[in-house]
């Protein structure tokens, strides 16, 4: 079989997979429209290139290559339908579907009316090739685009550039190509082959990318959230305090706050676990509003233990942002049904000294945690100094059980300051 035939038989067989490939994804994340319409481009492009088998075996293929045609701007109308939503967060059907039909009307025009191959291959070219300007455009104004969103943008444009081109070259080559029987081994056919199995695959490859690359950022977002209340996780904070502590100056030393909800074990034996749960998720929003556009690190540790890390902040503003988060708690969880009285916080503080790891940070200010428990609880203590190691507490207390714990998890073990 000549190698153009096989060509024209392999280009399906190659959109198939990507269409399969691309729907698959999709079907993991349905909100992701514009995942569906890439695998609805090579839909189109399945279609488009099977059709255009028929030369082979038909005696009347004209028809058949009509609709080829139409199927083949499809695959621009619906790879530009993928990018425009995701970086233009609009479709702009307004714009490309009547692009569309203006390159169907010419092919019907040029198939029927005033009969011309080239006239209606090149139409469709054209058609395409503003199709993909345009979604080139519309990845080239959005501000949030990265490496894998530039390269697409640069295929569409070459895509494009191709498409003007290669029906130039071909009429310079063999002039208008006028007969069906002769489109699939002359260059105006071969190129077309070889053109779109590489853009074909090109475009795939990178959509594929921006797929796959977005599902692992969600997933990584996903493994440093708490759900419970929206703030980072204990992997969450450290990765995040980590970052935060190693591009401030160790001169302006950070502080950091450990808050503990006091005698929460209670909240849940007398309300239950969902109301226990409502007044953890008021102690992160509290957290949250009171440090809102400082740069300050947020955390949950764990059950009802809360960590605030502000960098370059002294004692003094520290300790008043911590009496605002106590006062502000006891003041706002009176309103959290069906509790009879306030839930209070104990906070604990300690100041980084030099470059210091988190984890010392914490453990010092751990120690000023319980020394607050210790005076009945509802208060904010500061960690002197040469308060090196946390205070032994009595055996039995839960919430120093559990910090001891937590130093030796493995993701804190291996965390060293990049
Ligand atoms: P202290 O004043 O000394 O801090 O006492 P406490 O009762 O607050 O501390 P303790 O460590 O004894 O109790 C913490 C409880 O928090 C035990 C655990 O069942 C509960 N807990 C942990 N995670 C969650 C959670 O996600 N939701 C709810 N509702 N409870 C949780
Ligand atoms: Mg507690
Ligand atoms: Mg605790």
């Amino acid at each position: 079989m000549d190698h153009a035939y096989l060509l024209t038989a392999i280009l399906p067989v190659i959109a198939a997979v990507l269409c399969a490939t691309l729907y698959s994804l999709w079907l993991k994340q349905r909100e992701r429209r514009h995942v569906l319409n890439w695998s609805l481009a090579y839909a189109c492009a399945v279609l488009g290139s099977a059709l255009s088998l028929a030369r082979l075996v038909i005696e009347n293929a004209a028809p058949f290559s009509l609709i080829a045609n139409a199927f083949l701007v499809g695959v621009a109308f619906f790879a530009a339908r993928g990018a425009l939503l995701l970086h233009g967060g609009r479709a702009a059907d307004r714009i490309t579907v009547p692009i569309l039909l203006a390159t169907i009307l010419a092919g019907l025009w040029f198939g029927f009316v005033s009969p011309s191959i080239f006239w209606r291959g090149t139409t469709a070219s054209l058609g395409a090739a503003v199709i993909f300007v345009i979604a080139a455009r519309a990845i080239a104004r959005n501000p949030g685009r990265d490496r894998i969103d530039r390269l697409t943008g640069l295929v569409f444009v070459l895509t494009a550039a191709t498409l003007v081109a290669r029906p130039a070259l071909a009429f310079a080559l063999e002039g208008p190509i006028e007969s069906e029987a002769e489109v699939t081994s002359a260059f105006w056919g071969v190129s077309f082959r070889i053109f779109a199995m590489l853009s074909w695959c090109a475009m795939a490859v990178l959509f594929l990318l921006r797929t796959t690359s977005d599902l692992m950022a969600e997933a990584t977002a996903q493994s440093l959230t708490d759900p419970l209340t929206g703030i980072g996780n204990r992997r969450g904070f450290f990765s995040a305090a980590e970052t935060v502590l190693a591009t401030v100056d160790p001169q302006e030393p950070a502080a950091l706050l450990l808050c503990d909800i006091d005698a929460f074990k209670q909240v849940n034996d007398s309300y239950g676990h969902a109301t226990g749960d409502l007044v953890i998720q008021e102690l992160a929003k509290v957290l949250s509003e009171a440090v809102e556009g400082t740069g300050a690190v947020l955390g949950r540790l764990g059950g009802e233990e809360f960590v605030v890390l502000l960098p370059a902040t002294p004692l003094e503003p520290a300790i008043t942002v911590a009496e605002a988060i106590r006062a502000g708690y006891a003041r706002r969880s009176r309103a959290i049904a069906p509790l009879q009285g306030p839930v209070t916080v104990s906070i604990g503080i300690a100041e980084t000294v030099g470059d210091e790891e988190v984890e010392a940070v914490i453990e010092r200010a751990d120690a000023a945690l319980y020394r607050a428990k210790r005076k009945g609880r509802d208060r904010v203590e500061v960690a002197g100094l040469a308060e090196g190691a946390p205070e032994t507490p009595p055996r039995g207390t839960s919430h120093s059980r559990r910090y001891r714990r937590a130093f030796t998890a493995p993701e804190a073990r291996t965390r060293t300051r990049p």
